[in-house]
């Protein structure tokens, strides 16, 4: 699969099941929809309920950057912003193939994320120790 922002080809990186394409060259990660629903769970921050549906009928953020192709249907992802103090801007394949996040991003929802290092044996306690791993923003 290629990177959507950098047209190099991604690596699949795995974790207890889990995973994930990585572009090496921008440090960007794209979620498929399975991978997606794990690291929303992980995500019901306080105040919010986010699913991979309310986030596919999400209005439109409006943004400056580029419009990207989504790697698998090659349509126009949409922008949407997920989270809260920064809310983030992502990219979204409003057909529900996934998501698209830029490193940075990757990072600023990872500190918005509550702590749970006793839990790595549920699901989302996995993809929360696995994104530490691969973007190394915690601990
Ligand atoms: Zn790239
Ligand atoms: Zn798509």
């Amino acid at each position: 699969m290629k990177c959507p922002v950098c047209n190099s080809l991604m690596i699949v990186v795995e974790h207890e099941r889990i995973e994930l394409d990585y572009c090496v060259s921008c440090s960007g990660v794209w979620f498929d929809a399975e991978e997606l629903e794990l690291l929303l769970e992980a995500m019901q921050l306080e105040g919010t309920r986010l699913s991979l549906d309310n986030i596919l009928t999400s209005p439109e953020a409006k943004s400056v950057e580029k419009k990207r192709d989504c790697p698998i249907c090659g349509r126009k992802m949409k922008k949407v912003t997920i989270g809260h103090e920064p809310a983030v801007l992502i990219d979204a394949c409003s057909w529900g193939d996934g998501l698209w996040l830029d490193s940075g991003e990757v990072g600023q929802l990872i500190t918005q994320l509550p702590d749970r290092p006793s839990e790595k044996s549920d699901p989302q306690g996995r993809i929360i120790s696995f994104l530490g791993e691969v973007f190394r923003v915690r601990d």
